[in-house]
C-alpha cells in the first residue's frame, strides 16, 4: 500500500483533489472501459423482454407532461435522486426527474425477492442519511429499507414525474 491510501484503506477527503490520486482513479476507470461499450450488455428482447414489466405498478394511460425546466434528470434511482438533492442544496429547485418505472428508487424499486440487500456497509452505501436523518437500522439493510430511504430523499429534495403514479 502507498502513502496514497489512509491506514483505514481509503483515500482520505483531503486526498481527493491530489493529482496523483486523480491520476489513479483515471487509470482504474480506463482498466474497466471496455471497447465493446454499450454492445456488451443483452437487449432485453424475447426471452428477456419480461425483465422491462413493471410488476409492482399498473400501468396507467395519461396526457404527457409539458413542461419548460431547469434541469431534466434521466432515471429515479440514487444518481438521479442524489444529484437533485444536490441541485436543490445548491439552489436549483426547477428540477424534475423522468423515471421510467412506476415509482423511485431504481434497482431498488425491482429488486425486492426475500434476502435482497445492499453488502456494501449500510452506513457508508446509503446516500444523505446525516441529511435525512435516517439512521440503518442494520449493518446491511435490506431492500425494502433501502427503498424507503430513496423515498424518503425523493419527498426532501426533489419532484419526480414516473411513467405512472406512486
Ligand atoms: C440487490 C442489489 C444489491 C446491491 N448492493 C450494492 C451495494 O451494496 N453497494 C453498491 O455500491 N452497489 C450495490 N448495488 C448496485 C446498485 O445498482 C447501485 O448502488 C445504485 O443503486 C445504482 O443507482 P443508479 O441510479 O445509478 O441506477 P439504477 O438504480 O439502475 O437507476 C436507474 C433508473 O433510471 C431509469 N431509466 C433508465 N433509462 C431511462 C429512460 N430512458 N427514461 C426514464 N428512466 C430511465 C431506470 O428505470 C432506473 O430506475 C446493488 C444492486 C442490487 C440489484
Amino acid at each position: 500500500m502507498t502513502d496514497d491510501i489512509s491506514a483505514a484503506g481509503r483515500p482520505q477527503p483531503e486526498e481527493a483533489g491530489r493529482p496523483d490520486l486523480r491520476a489513479r482513479y483515471r487509470q482504474e476507470r480506463a482498466k474497466r472501459i471496455r471497447p465493446d461499450g454499450t454492445s456488451q450488455y443483452i437487449e432485453p428482447v424475447g426471452r428477456f423482454a419480461y425483465l422491462t414489466a413493471d410488476p409492482y405498478t399498473p400501468r396507467v394511460e395519461r396526457e404527457s407532461v409539458v413542461e419548460d425546466v431547469e434541469v431534466v434528470i434521466v432515471g429515479g434511482g440514487f444518481a438521479g435522486l442524489v444529484t437533485g438533492a444536490r441541485l436543490a442544496e445548491a439552489g436549483v429547485t426547477d428540477v424534475r426527474i423522468v423515471e421510467a418505472g412506476g415509482g423511485l428508487g431504481g434497482v431498488w424499486y425491482r429488486s425486492r425477492y426475500p434476502g435482497a440487500m445492499c453488502d456494501t456497509a449500510a452506513m457508508v452505501y446509503l446516500p444523505l442519511l446525516e441529511e435525512t436523518g435516517h439512521v440503518p437500522s442494520a449493518n446491511v439493510c435490506g431492500s425494502m429499507e433501502i427503498l424507503a430511504h430513496a423515498r424518503r430523499i425523493a419527498e426532501k429534495s426533489t419532484t419526480a414525474h414516473c411513467a405512472r403514479p406512486w
